[in-house]
């Protein structure tokens, strides 16, 4: 299981794993007790600057608060990357407290409020327009705030992307303004006072799959090149969207970057630089920023044996790590990478199942898996838990406290 190339990210002091260069044991005790998150700011360093070194240099960087909203995390990111990208109000007062400026911040998401879109305008933010009821209603609270909004539609194009863990875009979608309807919508809204940048498509999540994703950004350049041609304005933004995946189970592989940079290098001098010269190029990703630089961290409570199987019941569950327990839209329950935060050098094994403390048996973090024989009072890991944790979790389920969250 320490083969897991999300668990290799980390240091192992002696006999103890570390995040940002702290021992669990001695973070437990900052903490003043399990179960927390932590966020390891040197990994989410280290991911950005690897992004940097791939991408071209004129790729601009958005992370998706939706991935991680801990404010700590996102000011962290704030000096690392140029953009955010948001999903609700309470995202987007997270960001606005960031220095980013708020021309690059980007409010995505169906169903957006008339009181939602007025924060938004007055803010400054750039609002990612998902149907023509909100084009409309956008031109309505600009002018009645007097102010021009700086918006961008979100295009549903009219083919889908495969290997996607979630998939966001083609046929018909919540998400987006179906591609074919753009060209009368743009007419429409030609007259109207808006500060119009461009284009946004998000076509899916969590792919591990360099070749698909390499067919989609190009897929993505030609549509939105070829709506620009149609766009009675300059085109001055292109948020190409993402899905970059992590290794989540045994068998994935981490994606290989090398080649979305030069599919990306060869995009822009070929395809996009000709024809938008000035257009602002962004790609737009969340738990590849994040979701390996998280661990969470839970305390063996009881040991016990049932016919012959061992369980380690944990002082956490899925009310905190809901997608660790398989309940976060995947079909198929597989187990996230866990370890023995204290036993990372040990070699004698045994197969346990882990489960959290709520009375469900939906409330399994590791089913059949292999670790160092552990005891009551051993901090247990699961990793994978810096996008899509705490927040994507049923913390009232069962009213136990709520974990801390540090970033070490
Ligand atoms: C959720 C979301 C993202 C981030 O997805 P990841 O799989 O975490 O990278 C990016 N853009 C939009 C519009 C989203 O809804």
């Amino acid at each position: 299981m320490n083969s897991h190339p999300t668990i290799a990210l980390f240091d192992v002091v002696g006999n103890w794993l570390s995040v940002g260069g702290i021992p669990i044991n001695r973070l437990a005790e900052c903490v003043g007790g399990t179960p927390f998150f932590a966020y390891d700011r040197r990994l989410i360093t280290s991911r950005v600057k690897f992004l940097r070194s791939v991408l071209p240099s004129d790729i601009h960087l958005s992370y998706a608060v939706k991935a991680n909203p801990m404010p700590a995390v996102v000011q962290h990111l704030a000096r690392l990357v140029d953009a955010f990208d948001v999903a609700s109000t309470t995202e987007m007062k997270t960001a606005l407290d960031t220095p980013t400026p708020a021309s690059h911040i980007s409010f995505a998401g169906p169903g957006k409020t008339v009181v939602e879109l007025t924060q938004a305008v007055a803010a400054g933010v750039t609002i990612e327009i998902e149907s023509p009821t909100e084009a409309a209603r956008v031109v309505e609270v600009g002018s009645r705030l007097g102010i021009r909004p700086r918006v961008a539609l979100r295009i549903n194009p009219d083919f889908q992307i495969k290997g996607s863990g979630m998939r966001m875009g083609g046929g018909p979608q919540q998400f987006g303004i179906d591609v074919e309807e753009i060209p009368s919508l743009l007419q429409k809204l030609a007259a109207a006072e808006l500060d119009f940048l461009g284009f946004h498509v998000f076509s899916g999540s969590q792919n591990l799959h360099a070749d698909i994703l390499c067919e989609a950004l190009a897929k993505h350049v030609s549509l939105l090149i070829r709506l620009a041609g149609e766009c009675p304005w300059p085109v001055r933004y292109l948020n190409l969207g993402g899905g970059f995946g992590i290794p989540y189970f045994e068998k994935d592989r981490p994606l290989d970057l090398l080649a979305i940079g030069a599919t990306l290098s060869d995009l822009m001098e070929c395809a996009v630089r000709p024809n938008l010269p000035d257009a602002r190029v962004v790609i737009e990703l969340g738990r590849y920023l994040v979701g390996e630089s998280g661990v969470y961290v839970t305390r063996v409570v009881d040991r016990k044996v049932s016919r012959g199987k061992v369980y380690l019941v944990v002082d956490g569950g899925l009310h905190h790590q809901l997608a660790a327990s398989g309940n976060f839209g995947q079909v198929i329950r597989r187990n996230y990478p866990i370890a023995v935060a204290n036993r990372m050098k040990e070699t004698e094994l045994e197969n346990v199942s882990v489960v959290g403390c709520l009375c469900t048996p939906l409330d399994m973090l590791g089913d059949n898996i292999t670790l160092p024989r552990a005891d009551i009072g051993d901090l247990l890991v699961v990793f994978q838990a810096g996008a899509y944790g705490l927040t994507a979790s049923p913390t009232a389920f069962l009213g136990h406290p709520l974990p801390v969250e540090i970033l070490a």
